[in-house]
């Protein structure tokens, strides 16, 4: 996506300054931020938007049949609905605890995908 002028809510954190992001001349220009995160944010924004994914994926486990789960990097946002589909092919067995790698390099985007809760081992029948 190529833009040279974008309005958005920063969600560095919950202060959620009203950002007005603008390129021009090679330069980017970011008015309305409250701090530093928040500008380069904003050019992140503009020149190559990307979102942490969050989600979840199917376990061995019948007592906890899905696994919430998080990217570790933020993936191109061009590359998300992809990647959320890709969630739907996996399959994991405890143990896990929140934070444990549940698949590197997830569908080929460069980005760990991990666990954010805790999956116990399996029961026995
Ligand atoms: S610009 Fe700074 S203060 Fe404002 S929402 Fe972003 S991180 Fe928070």
């Amino acid at each position: 996506m190529n833009r040279d002028f974008l309005e958005a809510a920063c969600v560095e954190c919950p202060r959620g300054c009203r950002l007005s992001i603008r390129k021009s001349g090679g330069e980017v220009s970011v008015s309305g931020a409250a701090c530093p995160r928040g500008e380069a944010w904003g050019r992140r924004e503009l020149l190559s938007p990307a979102r942490v994914l969050t989600g979840t994926v199917r376990t061995t486990s019948r007592d906890m049949p899905r696994l919430p789960v998080r990217t570790r990097e933020a993936v191109p946002l061009e590359k998300l609905l992809e990647a959320a589909r890709a969630l739907s092919s996996i399959v994991v067995s405890g143990p896990l605890v929140p934070g444990d790698l549940v698949a590197t390099d997830f569908a080929g985007l460069g980005a760990d995908l991990l666990a954010t809760a805790e999956l116990p081992p399996d029961s026995l029948p």
